[in-house]
C-alpha cells in the first residue's frame, strides 16, 4: 500500500494525489501542497547543504594533521548540528522510513544532540 511521502500514513482507498516529477503520492492537498513545496527547495540548495557537510568532514580530517581536532571537530559539530536544525532536508533514508513531516522533527533532535556534543567536546 503507498504511502503518503508527507505524512507518512498509509493510503488507503481514498484518492491517492500524485506528485510531479515521480515524487511518489500524497494522502490529501494539505500534504500535496506541503511536499510539493519541499521538493522544490530541496532541489534548489540541497548540493549546498551536502556540500557544506562534505568541507565540514574534510576540515576534521585536516585538522588531524594539527592536533587541533578536537576544536575544530567540536565547532564543527556545533555547525553541522546547527545546519541540521535550521535546514528544511531529511535524509533520503529518513523520508523513506519515516515521512517529510517526521524525518524534519528527528533531524532537529539530532542536530541539537551535534551542537551539544561538540560543546562538550570542546569544554572537556
Ligand atoms: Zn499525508
Amino acid at each position: 500500500m503507498p504511502k503518503c511521502v508527507y505524512c507518512n500514513k498509509e493510503i488507503g482507498d481514498g484518492p491517492a494525489l500524485h506528485l510531479d516529477h515521480d515524487g511518489g503520492f500524497c494522502c490529501g492537498e494539505d500534504c500535496k501542497r506541503e511536499a510539493t513545496r519541499y521538493l522544490a527547495t530541496e532541489k534548489k540548495y540541497k548540493h549546498w547543504y551536502f556540500l557544506l557537510l562534505i568541507g565540514a568532514l574534510m576540515a576534521w580530517c585536516v585538522s588531524f594533521f594539527f592536533g587541533i581536532q578536537q576544536y575544530v571537530g567540536g565547532a564543527l559539530a556545533v555547525l553541522c548540528g546547527l545546519v541540521t536544525i535550521l535546514s528544511p532536508f531529511v535524509p533520503q533514508m529518513m523520508e523513506d522510513i519515516l515521512g517529510i513531516a517526521r524525518g524534519q522533527r528527528v533531524c532537529i533532535y539530532v542536530g541539537a544532540l551535534l551542537v551539544v556534543t561538540g560543546i562538550l567536546s570542546v569544554v572537556k
